[in-house]
């Protein structure tokens, strides 16, 4: 099975739409019109491509923490942060009880879903990562934080299940920035898919799988998707022992690099990676979201994991 992490790139219209709503140009109605017709074009482009599992493209968001943020009670949005060199961003910040009012992400994924007979996952960033990158000025600790948003969170899961969303994804990749709160994490989880029958995933990325297996099993979700193109396939061996024992979806495309992979690069990643993971288990997609990519190279890199997987499916003789 085929499918992606979230996140595609904006075409050019709606990138000039978001500008343009956030310095009063245009309002939330025509903003949201735009997103909806990028959404339907992200769908018709992922059924032409080919892919299983559809994702609604994430044309409504722009950062994966502040998103959700500005959607519920208790955050505020901290003064310019400095990150990375000489870049500056805002950063939520946690200044009262933490409250969803109302659903967040539902809509948008039924719309997406009312466009496609293929099924679209449901995805939200789960309550360890948006705690991770926000301040806390009122928790008296982290924990306080995270549980909060868990419980949260988890009415947004039910609410997409309630949609009809058959797989859901929950985002956790500040997981691998501090291995010490594993268990905090796992603690979490557990609230999030409480009582879930759809198909929970779990996304973690940007870290070093040797300090967290196979701890990350521990995760209440029944498939981790893990990030493997970007290391060339090295972290590979760490899953063999002890066994992994949940369906693994397979990051084959560098979402870093803008050079579109080789066909039969992939299918060799593919085939190593059965060599670890039994073929009823696996699911093939790019390592991380496609947003920073050219819709262009998105584009081209999909078609090259989804050919790749066809003739690897195939060449095994497996359906
Ligand atoms: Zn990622």
């Amino acid at each position: 099975m085929t499918t992606t992490v979230g996140s595609f790139p904006k075409p050019d219209y709606l990138v000039k739409a978001r500008s343009d709503f956030a310095s009063g140009k245009i309002s939330q109605e025509e903003l949201t019109q735009l997103e909806k017709k990028a959404t339907e074009e992200c769908i018709r482009l992922q059924e032409e491509i080919g892919l299983d599992i559809l994702v609604d493209g994430e044309m409504e968001r722009g950062d994966m923490v502040t998103f959700f943020a500005e959607k519920m009670r208790g955050f505020g949005i901290s003064g310019l942060v400095r990150s990375y060199g000489n870049r500056y961003y805002r950063k939520p910040v946690v200044i009262s009880e933490v409250r969803r009012e109302k659903p967040i992400t539902v809509q948008m994924f039924e719309y997406a879903q009312s466009l496609t007979e293929k099924p679209v996952k449901g995805i939200v960033t789960g309550p360890y990562t948006i705690c991770s990158w926000s301040f806390d000025e009122y928790y008296p600790d982290r924990r306080g934080c995270v549980m909060a948003l868990a419980k949260e969170m988890h009415k947004e899961v039910v609410d997409l299940e309630g949609a009809g969303a058959r797989y859901i994804q929950i985002d956790e990749p500040a997981i691998f920035t501090r291995p010490d709160e594993i268990d905090l994490a796992i603690e979490a989880m557990k609230i999030v898919t409480e009582g879930i029958e759809a198909k929970t995933i779990s996304h973690i990325c940007y870290g070093d799988f040797a300090v967290m297996y196979p701890r990350i099993l521990d995760l209440a979700v029944d498939q981790l998707d893990l990030e493997f193109a970007n290391s060339d396939f090295a972290n590979l061996e760490i899953f063999r022992q002890p066994k992994f024992t949940k369906e693994i979806a397979i990051g084959v495309l560098d979402v870093h690099s803008h050079i579109v992979e080789k066909k039969d690069e992939v299918k060799a990643n593919i085939r190593k990676a059965l060599g670890v993971f039994p073929v009823e288990s696996v699911y093939i997609d790019p390592d991380c979201g496609l947003k920073t990519r050219t819709p262009d190279e998105a584009e081209a890199k999909l078609r090259v994991m989804v050919e790749a997987v066809k003739e690897v499916r195939e060449e095994l003789g497996v359906e």
